[in-house]
């Protein structure tokens, strides 16, 4: 029975060797060899726009304008870089710092001339990857050190390195998912109802959104329950769910199929109701922030919003390996069709004490690939 569960505090023990501390050339090295890395990623995109850069995101900034920020990010990373020196700790993180970013000065640095770009549908959104790493880092990292749920959960936690490979694979890939989602939704034309689209569209923006929100949830909730209860999808998803310590990269761990699928199907409902740009541009930045949000280390209470919307402590119950949490908690944008599909699981006063799958899945990028091929195979 349900309600017979004993909960039990998570036990978190602070990993001393993987934190970062103020002084030991620590941050000073991982800030050098971020910014390194994504300054030389820039200047590649500002001298291959074509190939590295992505058509439907390049509308909405100003290249020439970003460049300052990349000057800034160069100058800070060999800053840091001799920092990490100077504390005479992480040298080698420096060193590597200051060598790619060197490269990118040598490549041209933040003066490469912005003109206009060739448009090909299919590159690799190396822009995308450095904004939403930038924007990413900066929002929720200084919202999980303010309102950690975990204190004791480090950055650096184990497999950070895993999820930050999903995370480039899932944003270099983002025009590939838009081309294959557009592609997938052109299937439904038959659906398409002038009726529908001009009554959404004579409704107020936020209605509309909410509209959107809705639908969407409804497309993603049947999509996530049946990835979950139908046996032969279960190992796609599975690779979402090996997540054992969540944080805003954590989120990023999903199988490439799960990620194709999932962004293809919540296009169909975005695609028949057709509804003012504004709205489904207020949507794609709500979902995408509520996504990452969701898998936060955050302790926030979130009130009353908590039995409306999806919070972390929500969907940290449906990664959760206890009995009472298996299989619940679908939604991803409201509580509402858990609640009305029978699947809500949120017991406000407790969270989880563990996280992951039930059988362990192989722990490397490959070996996470091939699994669902692996576990269908040893079935046979
Ligand atoms: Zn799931
Ligand atoms: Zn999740």
């Amino acid at each position: 029975m349900k309600h017979d569960y004993s909960y039990r505090e998570r036990q978190q023990e602070l990993d001393s060797g993987r934190q970062f501390r103020l002084g030991d050339g620590k941050i000073s090295g991982y800030c050098s060899v971020a910014l390194g890395t994504l300054s030389l990623l820039a200047v590649l995109a500002y001298l291959y726009p074509a190939y590295l850069t992505t058509i439907e995101l390049r509308q909405a900034y100003d290249a020439a304008f970003l460049q300052q920020f990349l000057k800034y990010g160069m100058y800070f990373s060999l800053f840091f870089g001799i920092l990490s020196f100077v504390l005479n700790g992480y040298k080698r993180l420096g060193a590597a710092g200051i060598v790619l970013t060197l490269i990118a000065f040598a490549l041209g640095g933040y003066s490469i001339p912005v003109g206009p770009v060739e448009p090909r549908r299919l590159s690799l959104g190396v822009d995308w990857l450095i904004l939403a790493f930038m924007g990413s880092s900066a929002i929720f990292m200084t919202l999980e050190k303010l309102f950690p749920k975990y204190r004791n959960q480090v950055v650096l936690r184990p497999e950070w390195g895993l999820d930050l490979l999903y995370f480039c694979f899932n944003h270099l890939a983002i025009s590939a998912i838009l081309i294959y989602g557009n592609y997938h939704a052109s299937h439904f034309d038959w659906a398409l109802s002038e009726t529908v689209q001009e009554a959404i569209r004579s409704v107020p923006l936020l209605l509309q959104v909410m509209v959107i929100i809705l639908c969407a949830d409804f497309v993603l909730y049947w999509e996530h329950r049946l990835y979950h209860e139908v046996q032969l999808l279960w190992p796609i998803h599975a690779v979402h769910h090996s997540i054992e310590h969540l944080d805003w990269l954590a989120g990023s761990r999903g199988h490439f199929i799960q990620v194709f699928s999932e962004r293809a199907m919540v296009m169909v409902p975005l695609y028949l109701l057709g509804a003012d740009q504004a709205a489904l541009d207020i949507y794609v930045a709500f979902a995408a922030l509520q996504a990452i949000l969701i898998h936060c280390n955050l302790g926030i209470s979130f009130g009353p919003l908590k039995y409306i919307l999806v919070t972390p402590q929500f969907h940290h119950w449906h990664h959760s390996s206890e009995k009472p949490a298996i299989d619940t908690n679908y939604s991803a944008h409201t509580v509402l069709f858990d609640r009305l599909f029978g699947s809500y699981h949120m017991p406000v006063k407790h969270w989880p004490a563990e996280y992951g799958t039930t059988v362990r899945l192989p722990r490397s990028y490959i070996g996470q690939l091939f699994y669902p091929l692996s576990k269908h195979l040893k079935k046979k």
